[in-house]
């Protein structure tokens, strides 16, 4: 319990079996009230390309703002809405939001991507392609402008269940990208065999690859056979100037951190875009460079 003393509240105590049962169920029976309510907002962390620096897309990042807990980061309530079956009205939302402003930047003249974390749950349901389909349609935007990112681990637990899914989503034309790669012990000669175009290198390996070789034997052998496959690939996790030149002389292609930016909400995005839009002036497709 949280104890009052004079006008401190001190919190002594750690959360029970109970109470964290209980915050799980007020989450899940709570969240489509959320998402209704404006309390789910999305943000965006910037990515670039190296060595040009670029801004190629954007990674869109739930987050809730809950009236009660405060501001929740999404892996305090996403594994719980995926295992009450509700994460296809997170990601319809999410993919709605990021693909608005997809359409916005292109009706400025600017090719930004977005890119959607999936569930691996949604690679179950046959019909998930048909609403991804939908959504680019209904909002005009083609289908190259969409990342769908899935989780290695999530992948690789059963790739052949997720193949049929994986194959529709890739007829249509959007990237599929494959997040926290070198965590799940998976090879990537594996990869091969699934329609990925894109491999996000996970940022344990990437953060610590200033200080600790391991580390940086694994950004490396990842940079190389993700090429030698023909697999983009991107490094997350770029907190330092150090890290990104590191990566830009071994040849990895996108690079995302908070050495670039944070993930930002849209108003504050936008300002961020604008700044940098300036520099690219005089240009007939505005371009926004950074850093
Ligand atoms: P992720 O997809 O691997 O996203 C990258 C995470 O790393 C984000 O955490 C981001 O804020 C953080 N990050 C970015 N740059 C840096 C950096 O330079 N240093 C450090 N230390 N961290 C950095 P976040 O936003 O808390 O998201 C956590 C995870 O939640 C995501 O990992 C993703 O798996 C999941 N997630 C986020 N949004 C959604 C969503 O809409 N749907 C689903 N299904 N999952 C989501
Ligand atoms: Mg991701
Ligand atoms: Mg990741
Ligand atoms: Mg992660």
């Amino acid at each position: 319990r949280a104890a009052r003393s004079g006008g401190d509240t001190v919190r002594a105590y750690l959360p029970t079996m109970g109470q964290v049962f209980l915050r799980r169920f007020q989450l899940v029976t709570q969240f489509r009230h959320a998402l209704e309510s404006g309390q789910v907002k999305v943000h965006y962390q910037p990515k670039v390309a190296l060595p040009s620096r670029q801004v190629i897309g954007v990674e869109a990042l739930v987050r809730w703002r809950h009236p009660e807990f405060g501001r929740l980061d999404p892996d305090e309530f996403v594994p719980a809405v995926e295992a009450a079956g509700l994460v296809d009205a997170l990601t319809g939302f999410v993919m709605d939001q990021s693909l608005i402003r997809v359409r916005k930047w292109l009706d400025r003249g600017l090719r930004i991507a977005a890119a959607v974390n999936l569930s691996v749950r949604s690679l179950d349901d046959p019909h998930f392609p048909d609403r991804v389909a939908e959504a680019l349609a209904r909002h005009d935007v083609p289908p190259e402008l969409l990342t769908l990112e899935l989780t290695e681990s999530g992948v690789m637990a059963d790739p052949q269940r997720a193949l049929p899914v994986l194959r529709r989503l890739h007829t249509l034309g959007v990237t599929l990208a494959v997040d926290d790669f070198g965590t799940g012990y998976s090879s990537l000669a594996y990869l091969r065999q699934l329609p990925v175009d894109e491999v996000k290198i996970d940022k344990s390996f990437v953060l610590g690859m200033g200080t600790d070789l391991g580390d940086l034997a694994v950004v490396r052998s990842i940079v190389e056979l993700g090429h030698s496959l023909g697999l983009t690939v991107v490094a997350e996790g770029v907190e330092d100037d150090a890290a990104r030149d590191q990566l830009a002389s071994m040849g990895c292609d996108v690079a995302q951190g908070y050495l670039i930016s944070r993930p930002l909400s849209e108003s504050r995005l936008e300002a961020w875009l604008q700044a940098r839009t300036t520099q690219a002036r005089g240009l007939r497709d505005e371009t926004v460079l950074t850093l």
